[in-house]
């Protein structure tokens, strides 16, 4: 199963940086590309330590000359990519009443309008080689609302959105648009913006009991962003360890699995 080119934004850290992880061990050549150089340079090392290939590029996603760049560097080095990890995205949490503006707009312009220029310059290659894969890293906060994500909850719907429009309309050039939706996952972002008391209240909440890796959304994004899923289009992959499925959650007097019974 061939990968080709995938270029993964904002791969420097956390959920980006186990999605190039992962695709470089699965034989794709890698773009690493992240707003941040320092990102890049250790994403890069963990690749050529397993003996991956890959290059680094800096991007920032809401700059249109910069995503300009960084395709056209990608091109110079392979070929125009096959796969295409939207992933850069920010959090600025306020309650809906006092949300400033400014962070809407910082918010929208990163994880929607960044995604919706990486998509179509990706997008314009994809359609002239006849085959593409479109990742787009949505989350769980797109489909359930959550405390302080007015902006982030709704740039996340959005995102939801868009995967659905690429999918229409590029679906008849090869090119295939799906999202994964995380759950809580550990990354410098969560790090940053969970306290002990979020965690607490959020980990009920999880049937897993407990948040996820980047590896466990790396894994998913593979299979989409592979030859394979091919007639999977316009999908929404939630990875939450059960959180969007769940409802109800105490159990009370009620013991569900017992561990000590014949069965
Ligand atoms: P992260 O560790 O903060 O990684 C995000 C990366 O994107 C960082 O390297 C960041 O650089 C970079 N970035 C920020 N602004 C950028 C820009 N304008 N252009 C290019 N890159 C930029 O966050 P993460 O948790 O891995 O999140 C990755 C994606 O998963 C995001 O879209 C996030 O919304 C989504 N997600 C995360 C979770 C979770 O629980 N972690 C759950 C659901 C969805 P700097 O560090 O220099 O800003």
């Amino acid at each position: 199963m061939e990968y080709g080119v995938a270029l993964v934004t904002g791969a420097g850290s956390g959920i980006g940086q186990g999605v190039a992880l992962r695709l470089a061990r699965l034989g794709a050549r890698v773009v690493v590309t992240d707003i941040s150089e320092a990102g890049i340079e250790e994403t890069l090392d963990l690749i050529a330590a397993e003996g991956g290939k890959a290059t680094g590029q800096q991007l920032d996603v809401t700059n249109a000359a910069s995503i300009e760049a960084a395709f056209a560097s990608a091109e110079a080095w392979d070929k125009p990519v096959d796969v295409l990890v939207n992933n850069a995205g920010i959090v600025a949490l306020h309650s809906f009443l006092d949300f400033p503006i400014d962070d809407w707009t910082r918010v929208m312009a990163v994880n929607v309008t960044g995604a919706l220029l990486c998509a179509q310059r990706a997008g314009r290659a994809m359609v002239k080689q006849g085959y593409g894969r479109i990742v787009n890293i949505a989350s769980v906060s797109g489909i359930r609302a959550g405390v302080g994500r007015t902006a982030y909850g709704t740039s996340k719907a959005a995102m939801i959105g868009l995967t659905r429009q690429i999918a229409l309309e590029l679906a008849p050039h090869g090119v295939t648009a799906n999202a994964v939706a995380p759950g809580a996952i550990v990354t410098p972002l969560t790090r940053d913006n969970y306290t002990e008391e979020t965690a607490a209240t959020l980990l009920p909440m999880i049937p897993a009991r407990r948040m996820g890796e980047a590896a466990d959304i790396a894994a998913a994004v593979a299979y989409l962003a592979s030859p394979d899923a091919g007639y999977v289009n316009g999908e929404i992959l939630v990875v939450d360890g059960g959180y969007v499925a769940g409802g109800m959650t105490q159990t009370g007097s009620l013991n569900l699995v017992d561990t000590e019974r014949d069965r």
